[in-house]
């Protein structure tokens, strides 16, 4: 049967913390088979070689110039432009279709964004992104996702947010990171998720902070030594 994992979920801190005594970093905390091999439950997969992986943006976005979808788009573009060129191509293909399962992307006809209310998740969520695995036994290939955005007031553009903003531009390409495969995050006690230039995939969002809006060294190697 098909399965359903990845606790991909973000949460709001508090405006960025200051720098705390940390771990030093160490190159097993961050390799590709950590997040990207599968195996159990909680374990990610990869999509096929060279994927083109079509998505839409589904209706319900609050009208806004620039547009959601433009600003979600240059998020998965971060994933889809990395210099690997074997993963996966994520393209919107404009369409808002009003069907599909945003909690269960194995039970959607195509991959969703969705913007809808994570409160049910708990306090602060701001994206919550699921992927969905071959049925095949022992098969991790990743075949679809879904991804929420929680209904909140954003900062939806490319400039400078204020200090008080969520930043959407920064949550989607962390959220487009779990949609290429990735299950959990960086640790937050790494010393690449302790500063105020965190890694995109370290598990908390700081107010105010786009440092996710691109990929740091880190992401990049992991996902291109997954791809
Ligand atoms: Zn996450
Ligand atoms: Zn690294």
């Amino acid at each position: 049967m098909n399965r359903l994992m990845d606790a991909a979920r973000t949460f709001a801190v508090a405006a960025a913390v200051s720098a705390v005594a940390s771990t030093a970093l160490t190159a097993s905390a961050h390799t590709s088979s950590v997040f990207y091999t599968g195996g159990g439950t909680g374990g990610g997969g990869t999509w096929p070689l060279y994927k083109d992986v079509r998505f839409l943006v589904r209706s319900g976005f609050p009208s806004h110039t620039p547009s959601y979808a433009s600003i979600i788009n240059k998020g998965f573009n971060q994933w889809s432009n990395e210099t690997s060129g074997s993963g996966p191509d994520f393209y919107n293909d404009g369409g808002t279709t009003l069907t599909g399962n945003a909690d269960n992307p194995c039970l959607s006809p195509y991959n969703g964004v969705y913007w809808r209310n994570l409160d049910y998740l708990g306090t602060g969520v701001l994206g919550f992104t699921p992927h969905c695995e071959s049925s095949v036994s022992n098969d991790d290939t990743v075949n679809g996702f879904s991804m929420s955005i929680d209904t909140r007031t954003w900062y939806v553009d490319t400039g400078t947010p204020t200090s008080t903003q969520y930043d959407l531009y920064s949550v989607v390409t962390h959220e487009a990171g779990h949609a290429t495969g990735w299950s959990g995050h960086f640790s937050s006690t790494e010393t690449i998720c302790d500063t105020d230039l965190p890694a995109t995939m370290c598990p908390y969002y700081r107010v105010g902070n786009i440092r996710w809006r691109t990929l740091s060294t880190h992401d990049v190697h992991t996902f291109v030594g997954a791809y």
